[in-house]
């Protein structure tokens, strides 16, 4: 069957960058799953629903069921609309990580996910990618960094965005995501069994890109 290579993490831990180098490396497709979840959360404020409604909560079963997402070209629509740069404000990355808690909504994304994996291989990047929608993964990487660096990196790219952002709130933001995403009872963020444990705090970008095409070649 096609080779996927999981890489799960927490927010910030630089999987999407490592993902899609190592995607491109390789000739793989390449999946964020997090862009799911966050498109889903752009709907969901889009029409005012909120999880902690038992009725809106109907309502976002029936939109994750037939969320009208696409990727083309490095893009990202929803229903048509260009939502590449508006999935990746604060306010998606939040409601994203609530709506990640409710079981049924993460089933109606499952297969979505699953669809990527065709042509030559898959990089697939999340939360759960080695534990639920790929457990038969050839390689599972779980890549951290430190909280600090986290934030750093967060704040960086935000500047670079021309947002303002202040480094103490990042941080606080991202303990709160990482406790909600670990303490959470469907697929908690962990290391999933058979993955390897990746901390890149002093790691340059081309270093894990090779540890994981090391690892990958070896498996
Ligand atoms: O990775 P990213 O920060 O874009 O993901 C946004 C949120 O979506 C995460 O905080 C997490 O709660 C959720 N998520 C998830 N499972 C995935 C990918 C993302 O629960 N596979």
């Amino acid at each position: 069957s096609i080779p996927v290579i999981a890489i799960d993490g927490p927010t910030a831990s630089g999987k999407g960058t490592i993902a899609g180098r190592v995607a491109r490396e390789l000739g793989y497709n390449y999946l964020d799953s997090g862009a799911i979840y966050r498109v889903l959360a752009v709907a969901a404020l889009a029409h005012g629903l909120f999880p902690e409604s038992e009725s809106d909560l109907r309502k976002l079963d029936a939109l994750a069921a037939s969320l009208p997402v696409e990727f083309r070209a490095d893009r990202i629509y929803l229903g048509g609309k260009d939502v590449t740069e508006s999935i990746r404000s604060e306010e998606a990355g939040t409601m994203a990580s609530r709506l990640a808690v409710i079981p049924s909504l993460r089933g109606h994304l499952l297969q979505r996910q699953r669809d990527f994996r065709r042509g030559s291989g898959l990089v697939a990047d999340g939360r759960d990618m080695g534990s639920v929608v790929f457990p038969d993964a050839a390689l599972k990487v779980f890549l951290t960094a430190s909280a600090q660096t986290r934030a750093e990196r967060r704040h960086r790219q935000l500047i670079e965005r021309g947002e303002s952002a202040d480094l103490a709130v990042i941080l606080a933001d991202l303990q709160a995501r990482d406790k909600r995403d670990t303490e959470r009872a469907v697929a908690p963020l962990k290391p999933c069994e058979g993955a390897h444990v990746l901390d890149c705090s002093d790691m340059s970008i081309d270093e894990v890109v090779n540890t994981v095409k090391a690892w990958y070649l070896k498996a």
